[in-house]
């Protein structure tokens, strides 16, 4: 371990999966270390918090999603929730739960570790794209958004959405929330339409920077916006 080594507090009841994450983090760099329960992770998060967790959803006691939405109480410490329960998916994105991202179990090492370094890198400042000027700005008083320094026409509904997933790059919002924000009075809108709302976002961000590929696909979930 360095000093520079990022902390991972590893979450997870089952000391199989636990040694398993352990030893893929430590070989990745990182300097993992692991609680078995949910009041403990929270205790310890409150005193120190690690660089990121990474949360087991189904836990003895208190649940992976009550830790994440305490921890969002009083901390903005990345949280991976790790989960066999796809259909949980969108509440522990979701505003209440706030994870940050997602490992769908069963998962290969590999792709945890993958995961981690994507979250603390989306995390961490950049400091070379400081001077430059913002790719995306957005005026919120005025209800605009301005793409490489130009202003885009979008419909309102294209407003909501594009705000939604820029203000937060990195995080994936699934298809129903982002319906939750774009048609909050309307409740017998298809999620589908929002797959089109992104279709015509995308064409209108191509017209002025053709090559910057900003909103991504989450096949089956949503979509995130990353530069
Ligand atoms: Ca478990």
């Amino acid at each position: 371990m360095t000093a520079s080594a990022k902390s991972i507090l590893i979450v997870e009841d089952e000391p199989t999966i636990a040694q398993i994450l352990l030893d893929y983090l430590k070989k990745a760099g990182f300097a993992p270390f692991h609680l078995e329960d949910g009041r403990a992770a929270l205790e310890s998060i409150r005193r120190q918090p690690p660089d990121l967790v990474l949360l087991d959803l189904m836990l003895p006691g208190m649940d992976g999603l009550s830790v994440c939405s305490q921890v969002r109480t009083f901390s903005n410490v990345p949280i991976i929730m790790v989960t066999a329960r796809v259909e949980e998916i969108d509440r522990l994105l979701g505003l209440e739960a706030g994870a940050d991202d997602y490992i769908c179990k069963p998962f290969s090492p590999r792709e945890v570790v993958a995961r981690v370094t994507a979250v603390l890198r989306r995390m961490a400042p950049s400091p070379s794209l400081l001077p430059q000027p913002a790719l995306v700005e957005i005026d919120l008083e005025g209800q605009r958004i301005s793409f490489g320094g130009k202003r885009l026409d979008l419909t309102p509904t294209e407003y909501r959405v594009l705000s939604l997933l820029a203000a937060r790059p990195g995080r994936l919002f699934s298809r129903a929330q982002i319906l939750d924000l774009a048609y909050p009075e309307d409740e017998d809108v298809s999620d589908r339409i929002v797959d089109s709302h992104i279709k015509n976002i995308r064409k209108k961000l191509a017209a002025i920077l053709p090559e910057a590929d900003v909103i991504h696909s989450v096949y089956g979930i949503g979509y995130r916006f990353e530069v």
